[in-house]
């Protein structure tokens, strides 16, 4: 611990529902190995926190007006977040893939897409794969706030799929969420934490000092185990 971190409180922005990286347990507790990254983190740093469950887009804009110091939302670390955000190391990897029905057989490829629509989650990396491939095969995108409803969309036969990150969507279909995965995921960006531009530096070197720690620990293999371990 260094002077620098003593007193203050930071206010950590998330996703709403993200499993397996944000998500209420039965208690409405938010558990996930985001949640339980930064807990194991900030214990190693000696620094307070606030977790705040905004959902993912209005997270990453509260944090480009500064109203939190910090996101860790299974956000994306790309080029154009890099313009007005720093991004700690990358701690997991990711990448969208295709979600549909669990009972459609029809769809195979991105060509079975063509004059349906496609439900995406406003501010995504899915939602700008989406957006990159709708004219090429024909398809309208329906934009939602947070992936619940996104899947729903699908599930009810509204969207004919949805685009979300791999590892999120093969969790959920694990759990029997109704979707199911026919495609290959597109590679992507890994996850990091993020802090606005210059701003929180301190916070952000924490970050990366204790990641290196809880890496060196075995406590975050530790916390992927128990979410995505074989006996998750
Ligand atoms: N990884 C994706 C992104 O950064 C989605 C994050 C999320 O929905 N929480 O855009």
């Amino acid at each position: 611990a260094t002077e620098a971190n003593s007193g203050k409180t930071y206010v950590i922005g998330t996703d709403i529902t993200f499993a397996p990286f944000e998500f209420q347990d039965a208690n409405g507790n938010f558990v996930g190995i985001d949640m339980d990254l930064m807990a194991a983190i900030a214990k190693d740093q000696n620094f307070k926190y606030e977790i705040k469950a905004l959902g993912f887009n209005a997270a990453v804009q509260a944090l480009e007006s500064n109203q939190v110091d910090g996101v860790i939302a299974g956000m994306s670390i790309t080029d154009e977040r890099k313009k007005v955000f720093d991004f700690s190391e990358a701690y997991y990897p990711s990448g969208v893939v295709m979600g549909i029905s669990a009972n459609n057989d029809t769809v195979k490829s991105y060509e079975d897409l063509r004059g349906q629509k496609v439900a995406v989650k406003t501010g995504t990396a899915g939602y700008n794969f989406a957006e990159s491939i709708a004219s090429e095969y024909g398809f309208t995108i329906v934009p939602f706030e947070d992936s619940a409803q996104m899947y729903l969309d699908v599930i009810t036969g509204n969207s004919i799929a949805c685009f979300e990150d791999q590892p999120v969507l093969a969790y959920g279909v694990k759990q029997n969420n109704g979707l199911k995965i026919v495609t290959k995921k597109e590679e992507g960006d890994s996850y990091g934490f993020a802090v606005s531009k210059g701003k929180n530096q301190e916070l952000l070197q924490m970050f990366d000092a204790g990641l290196v720690n809880i890496k060196a620990s075995g406590e975050y293999d530790q916390i992927l185990e128990k979410y995505v371990g074989d006996n998750a």
